[in-house]
């Protein structure tokens, strides 16, 4: 290979590595950004312990709450109300819980996505961390997430 090629490819490889850098640093940034505005709806003396959990460089640790920003809701229940908090209860537990949680539950009345445990492999709808939702105390399950809406209550038997 003449120099003159030797010098074009090694140009076009350190052209590659700063694109790659910039598109790096973009996404932090993005990123940052997302945290931040989710932060908003937490109770402002647990957000730094909810951006540590979103911001570990620990892919566990940071997994079932980065999970919890992209889709806190199910989508017919968004979006949140300004000066809409987390029910408090919930964002504690999501601040100190395993790293094996995810918000795979879904509030079947309000469609709050509720927290619970799981393993790998295994469904476990029994291990959700609120048997009922902290914010209305409707029904958390699994299939209220692809619901058209809030399941409505059903009627008391007339006598
Ligand atoms: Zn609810």
């Amino acid at each position: 290979m003449s120099l003159d090629k030797r010098i074009k490819k090694l140009g076009e490889r350190t052209h590659r590595k700063s694109v790659a850098a910039r598109f790096d640093e973009r996404a932090a940034a993005e990123w940052a950004a997302q945290v931040e505005a989710f932060l908003v709806y937490i109770p402002a003396d647990l957000r730094d312990a909810i951006r540590v959990r979103l911001e570990s460089d620990d892919y566990e640790i940071a997994e079932g709450a980065a999970d919890w920003l992209f889709s806190p809701a199910a989508r017919w229940a968004l979006p949140f109300p300004k000066g809409y908090q987390f029910p408090r209860a919930m964002v504690e537990w999501i601040a100190t819980a395993p790293a094996e949680f995810n918000c795979g539950n879904c509030c079947e009345g309000c469609g709050l996505r509720v927290p619970r445990l799981w393993e790998w492999g295994k469904a476990a709808p029994d291990r959700s961390a609120f048997p009922v939702c902290p914010q209305c105390g409707g029904k958390p399950t699994y299939e209220a997430y692809y619901a058209k809406g809030p399941k409505p209550v059903p009627e008391e038997p007339r006598s």
